[in-house]
C-alpha cells in the first residue's frame, strides 16, 4: 500500500512530538507500505514568523513574506527526516519545488495547479521514505508561494493524488471530525464517517480540522482522507466518504469567530450596488452574507453584508474611496460578530432544522441578527462573545445532551 501522512503543527511541536509523529511513520513503513509523509511548521512557528515580518514592515512585501513563511515548513522536513533515519528508517526531505508543487501566483493564498512527484517516486522507489514540506509550492516565475492557513492538508491531498495513493492519512491533536469543536461542547459526538460535502461546508464553515481546500480537492480527485490524532493512532478517527451512511439532518456545527459585518445606508440602485461589489471583488475582498433592501419612494436602499473579520479594513477602504462615486449616505462596520453554522446533507430533503436552530438561539436569549442557508446548511450571524453559547445550545437541540 501507499500513504500520505500528514503531521500538523501540533503533532510536531517538540522534539519529542517529532519522535512520537517518526515513530508512527517508521511502523508504517516497518509494515511494508511506501510511504510520504507531509509537515507542517512546528507549534506556532507560523505566526511567530508573521510576528518578526511585522516587526520590520506592517505590510511587508507579499513575495518575502512566502519566502519567510515557507521557512517553518522547511524546518520541520529536516528535522522529520533527521529523526527518522535516527530511528533507521531512511528518509530524505524534500521542499515543496523539489517535490514538484506547482502553484498560482497569489502569494500567501496561492493554489496548487499541479504536483510533478519525480523526486517523491525516486525516493519511494528507493525504500526511503519522502518528506515533503507542506504548505509551499513555486509559481510560474519560480517565486516561493505559500498556499493559505491551515494549508499543507491541501499539499498532502495534492500529493496523494499525484502518487495514487492509497490512503492520506490526516493526523492531528483531535481524535478526529466532532459534531462541534470538542473544546466548546463537552458532549462533541466524533463522527467515524462524514461525506465530503458535509465536510466540505464545515470547513468552509469554520470547523479547523481540515483545510477547505484540502477536501474540494480530495472530492475531485478521489482521494481518500482519513483524520486521526497522533496521539491515539490506534482510534479509527473519521474517513471521508462519497456519501455519509448516516442520514441525519444536522452532522455538525460549525463557527467561523471572525466575521466582520458591513451596513451601507442609503445605496439606492441595482448598478450602485452591483458596482460597489465590483469594487470589493477587485481589491480580492470574499463575501459572504449578502442582504440588500433596495430602496423605494419612501425610504433609501440599504445592503448589508459580511465579510471575514481580516477584510474589514479592506472594505473600509473601498469604501471611503468610492463614496461619491456611488452616492451612499453613510456605513457602519461591526467587527467582532461570529457565524454559527449548522450542517448535514439530510437538510436538503427534509424541515424543521431552522426553525429548531431559532428556537434554541430564542431560549438562550440570541437574537441572531442575520440568517443565510444554502443547500445542505443554516448560518446565523451573532456576536462573538455568544457564539460559544449559541454552538452549545444549538448543539444541544440536535444531539441532546
Ligand atoms: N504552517 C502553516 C500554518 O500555520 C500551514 C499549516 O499548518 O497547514 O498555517
Ligand atoms: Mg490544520
Amino acid at each position: 500500500m501507499r500513504i500520505v501522512m500528514k503531521f500538523g503543527g501540533s503533532s510536531l511541536a517538540t522534539a519529542a512530538h517529532i519522535r512520537r509523529a517518526a515513530q508512527l511513520v517508521a511502523g508504517q513503513r516497518a509494515s511494508g507500505d511506501q510511504v510520504a509523509v507531509v509537515v507542517s511548521a512546528q507549534g506556532d512557528t507560523t505566526d511567530e514568523l508573521i510576528e518578526k515580518a511585522r516587526e520590520i514592515s506592517s505590510e511587508p512585501d507579499s513575495r518575502e513574506k512566502d519566502v519567510l513563511l515557507a521557512c517553518g515548513e522547511q524546518m520541520s522536513m529536516a528535522l522529520m527526516a533527521m529523526q527518522l533515519q535516527e530511528l533507521g528508517c531512511p528518509a530524505l526531505s524534500l521542499s515543496g519545488w523539489q517535490a514538484g508543487v506547482h502553484t498560482g501566483p497569489h502569494h500567501g493564498d496561492a493554489r496548487i495547479l499541479k504536483v510533478d512527484p519525480k523526486r517523491v517516486e525516486a525516493a519511494l522507489a528507493e525504500g526511503k521514505v519522502a518528506v515533503v514540506a507542506g504548505f509551499q509550492g513555486l509559481d510560474d516565475s519560480g517565486d516561493i508561494t505559500t498556499i493559505g492557513r491551515g494549508g499543507s492538508d491541501t499539499t498532502a491531498v495534492a500529493l496523494a493524488a499525484a502518487i495514487g495513493a492509497d490512503t492520506c492519512r490526516i493526523y492531528t491533536d483531535v481524535k478526529g471530525v466532532y459534531s462541534a469543536d470538542p473544546r466548546v461542547v463537552d458532549r462533541a459526538q466524533i463522527h467515524r464517517e462524514i461525506s465530503y460535502d458535509e465536510m466540505l461546508e464545515m470547513a468552509a464553515l469554520g470547523a479547523q480540522v481540515l483545510h477547505s481546500r484540502a477536501v474540494e480537492l480530495a472530492r475531485e480527485k478521489r482521494v481518500k482522507v482519513e483524520v486521526r490524532s497522533t496521539f491515539f493512532p490506534e482510534d479509527l478517527g473519521t474517513a471521508l466518504s462519497l456519501e455519509s451512511g448516516v442520514r441525519r439532518p444536522v452532522r455538525g456545527v460549525a463557527c467561523d469567530e471572525s466575521v466582520a459585518m458591513v451596513t451601507v445606508l442609503g445605496l439606492d440602485t441595482g448598478p450602485e450596488t452591483c458596482r460597489l461589489f465590483t469594487l470589493l471583488a477587485d481589491s480580492g475582498v470574499n463575501i459572504d452574507v449578502i442582504i440588500r433592501s433596495p430602496g423605494t419612494a419612501k425610504s433609501r436602499g440599504v445592503v448589508s453584508f459580511s465579510v471575514g473579520g481580516d477584510d474589514g479594513d479592506k472594505v473600509s477602504a473601498v469604501l471611503k474611496s468610492s463614496r461619491r462615486e456611488l452616492g451612499y449616505a453613510g456605513f457602519v462596520a461591526q467587527p467582532g460578530m461570529a457565524k454559527v453554522s449548522v450542517v448535514g446533507a439530510g437538510m436538503s430533503d427534509g424541515c424543521g432544522v431552522a426553525a429548531t436552530m431559532l428556537r434554541a438561539l430564542q431560549e438562550g436569549g440570541i437574537e441572531p441578527q442575520y440568517i443565510t442557508t444554502g443547500e445542505i446548511r443554516i448560518s446565523v450571524i451573532v456576536p462573538r462573545e455568544q457564539a460559544p453559547l449559541a454552538v452549545r445550545l444549538i448543539h444541544k437541540a440536535f444531539f441532546g445532551d
